[in-house]
């Protein structure tokens, strides 16, 4: 994802993985990969590319995830 960053630190992504139950809808939503699954859990692979969409936190069933669209 070289060519659709945006600014790189300022995500305001969140991912508690205690409450993460390994669904994986959000590395099947996120646009940029910004998650894998790893060991069960999801893993921010690449938070830099994170534009705060939001689809992940709107399909994750276990809130394990935050983010405020449009802060960064
Ligand atoms: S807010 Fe959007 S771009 Fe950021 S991790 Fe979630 S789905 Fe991906
Ligand atoms: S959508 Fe939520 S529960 Fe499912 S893998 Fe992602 S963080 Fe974990």
């Amino acid at each position: 994802m070289e060519n659709l960053r945006y600014i790189d630190d300022v995500s305001t992504l969140v991912l508690d993985q205690d409450k993460c139950i390994g669904c994986g809808l959000c590395t099947e939503v996120c646009p940029h990969n910004v998650f894998e699954l790893q060991n069960g859990k999801a893993e921010i692979v690449d938070f830099n590319a994170c534009m705060e969409c939001g689809a992940c936190v709107n399909n994750c069933p276990s809130n394990a995830l935050e983010v405020s669209p449009g802060v960064g």
